[in-house]
């Protein structure tokens, strides 16, 4: 069977190169007669994969020896827990600016944990802008801030960082790692789920400076802990083999490529295709405010629920699949994270002017 373009926000497309070199390592890797996943994770051969695909990310995203690198399990999601378990302990408050609903999320698991300050908002334009931030309303005090870097659902992502001072900044790249260059030192943490960017569903990657280690509050469960997964470099247990091994070959792909600074320039080009069709369009318009507008995920809707309804199941029967938009926004949305080939996008913009020619 032909393979379609997915648009999915995730899990979503991964890169066919690296899925068909996969392919041929999946039952004996190496010269190891056997799978990556019937290793011991104590082996020397696995030891080796784990630590090529740190220092392959840690090029990549230029990382100082003095931030550690950690595979984890539980997604994205746990990380809402584990920041404010490890980081929230010294005045027991954070400052959240709420974009989405992943961030919506974040701020409220730390309010279990200790008082949260939401220091901004979208939600009133129903998180189609990243907020304008009031710097008075940051608090001095506060133990970490919190950022969503790229918002999946909403589609906007933060063009310029907060300056929060000495306060830590801790960002969620789950749906934007590898996209685009960021400026590490300006975090205390970022992490990312690898699902969209990375590989399969399974590794969370979490970076975070060293500093901030070994703080945990009092009833913190040892798995959750950052600096135990850290001293044992992410074998305290046993780790998702695979999906580090497949991340892994991720990272030798995107530094095929050219690395993230060639990644982002292709994806910058990639959006301008869609978000410049969407600008000069009769029929489809955009949903985002422009300075805000993600690189990664492209919300977009047609004048009826109707119109959105019949572009969605044309455009599946044309191969384009998965652009169904969140729940909470309606119409469409396109993700065309790393491994969307520009000619995807290129495809789906021509076949978006015939169905505009089609129904105006
Ligand atoms: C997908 C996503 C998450 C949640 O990740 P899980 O691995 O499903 O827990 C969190 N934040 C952002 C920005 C995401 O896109």
């Amino acid at each position: 069977m032909k393979r379609v373009y997915n648009f999915s926000a995730g899990p979503s497309m991964l890169p066919l190169e690296v899925l068909e070199q996969a392919q041929k390592e999946f039952v004996c890797y190496g010269s190891s007669g056997m799978s990556v996943m019937e290793m011991s994770h104590r082996s020397k051969i696995f030891e080796s994969i784990l630590e090529k695909a740190q220092q392959d990310l840690r090029d990549l995203m230029h990382i100082p020896d003095h931030y550690k690198i950690l595979f984890l399990q539980g997604g994205g999601s746990t990380q809402f827990a584990m920041i404010p378990l490890n980081l929230m302990n010294k005045n027991n408050c954070a400052d959240y600016v709420v974009t989405g609903q992943w961030a919506k999320k974040a701020a409220e698991e730390a309010s279990r944990y200790g008082k949260v300050n939401i220091v901004a908002s979208s939600a009133d334009t129903t998180f189609d802008r990243i907020p304008e931030l009031d710097p008075a309303k940051f608090q001095k005090n506060a133990d970490y801030f919190y950022i969503t870097l790229n918002n999946t659902i909403y589609g906007t992502r933060w063009r310029e960082l907060p300056d929060t001072g000495d306060v830590p900044l801790v960002g969620d790249m789950s749906s934007s790692i590898l996209s685009e260059e960021i400026d590490i030192t300006r975090f205390g943490l970022l992490f990312a789920g690898a699902q969209k960017n990375l590989g399969p569903a399974g590794v969370t990657v979490v970076i975070v400076r060293e500093d901030l280690l070994g703080n945990a509050m009092e009833f913190t469960p040892t798995m959750l802990k950052y600096d135990i997964h850290a001293k044992n470099n992410s074998l305290y247990n046993t780790p998702p083999t695979y999906g580090i091994y497949f991340m892994g070959r991720v990272f030798e792909w995107v530094k095929a490529q050219g690395g993230v600074a060639a990644m982002q320039k292709r994806n910058e080009e990639k959006a301008a295709l869609l978000y410049d069709f969407l600008d000069q369009s009769q029929l489809f318009r955009g949903t985002v405010v422009k300075k805000d507008r993600s690189l990664m995920n492209a919300p977009f809707v047609l004048p009826t629920e109707e119109l959105n309804a019949k572009f969605i199941k044309e455009a599946e029967a044309q191969g384009f699949v998965n652009l169904k938009g969140h729940r909470t926004v309606g119409g469409m949305r396109a993700s065309i994270y790393n491994a969307m080939p520009r000619e995807g996008v290129e495809a789906l913009v021509a076949f978006m002017k015939q169905f505009e020619a089609d129904n105006r």
